[in-house]
């Protein structure tokens, strides 16, 4: 039988049974993957306290027979993050950056961005770094990864420049729209917000320090990017509502 071994970040997980354990985790090379742990809430000795959400580690894993959990065989530590929990912000946006990274990309999906992204999130968060702005760049990074936002500088109609102060944005339509081309139920937005992002766009995935949006990027960025996620989210997320009513409070200007 082969063991196969990747560092991972566990996405969540869900107590099975007397003592297993269900395991959500994401890889650089294959992406999300579920595994089974057997007996992972009694042995101590091969899992410890490795398979909690958050955590970075090192998976062992054995493909089992029949379906498509693995079945895991071991976990190293690497970083449990464990200041997380002790700030309700960041726990709140810890769990969904999980939940919204999982639920877009699917299971599968094997490629090293989205990794490196949570995993800079998350260090971001761990070492205080939790906020609206670490919210806004996780976002718009993780649906540029998904191939999700193709135009902001250009009509995506017609592809005219935009001069004007403020544009269209419609994400079932492929972003920015000129006005001519805009009609009714696009959002508007202003093209500095929209320079904004497309600027942070070129900034390394894994750099959240060091940013600070001003409160019309913050209102116009996230009320963009919330809808761009709904339109291609295929279920509500759990963690939400819990996020805006924890970021509600501790920051009156985010969304
Ligand atoms: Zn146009």
């Amino acid at each position: 039988m082969s063991i196969h071994s990747s560092a991972a970040i566990i996405l969540r997980h869900l107590d099975y049974g007397e003592a297993d354990r269900i395991v959500t985790f994401l890889t650089a090379g294959h992406g999300v993957m579920k595994g089974f742990a057997r007996g992972a809430r009694k042995s101590r000795r091969r899992f410890g306290p490795a398979l909690e959400s958050f955590a970075s580690v090192r998976l062992h894993w054995s493909a089992s027979r029949g379906g498509d959990m693995v079945s895991l065989r071991e976990a190293e530590i690497l970083d449990l993050r464990t200041s997380l929990r002790g700030d309700l912000t960041a726990l709140a946006l810890a769990a969904y950056g999980c939940e919204v990274l999982e639920a877009l990309l699917g299971e599968g999906h094997g490629h090293g961005e989205p990794f490196v992204l949570l995993g800079a999130f998350l260090d971001h968060l761990a070492a205080g770094g939790a906020g609206a702005d670490a919210r806004l760049l996780f976002e718009l990074r993780l649906l540029s990864l998904a191939g999700y936002i193709p135009h902001l500088l250009h009509c995506s109609e017609c592809g005219m420049l935009s001069q004007e102060e403020a544009v269209g944005f419609d994400p079932a339509r492929g972003g920015a729209l000129c006005s001519d081309c805009a009609g009714e139920g696009a959002l508007r937005i202003e093209r500095l917000t929209l320079g904004t992002l497309a600027r942070s766009l070129r900034t390394p995935l894994d750099l959240f320090e060091g940013f600070r949006f001003g409160p019309r990027t913050r209102q116009q960025g996230g009320e963009l990017l919330g809808r761009a996620l709904r339109l291609h989210l295929h279920r509500p997320l759990r963690s939400v509502s819990f996020l805006d009513d924890v970021l509600g409070q501790a920051l009156p200007l985010a969304r």
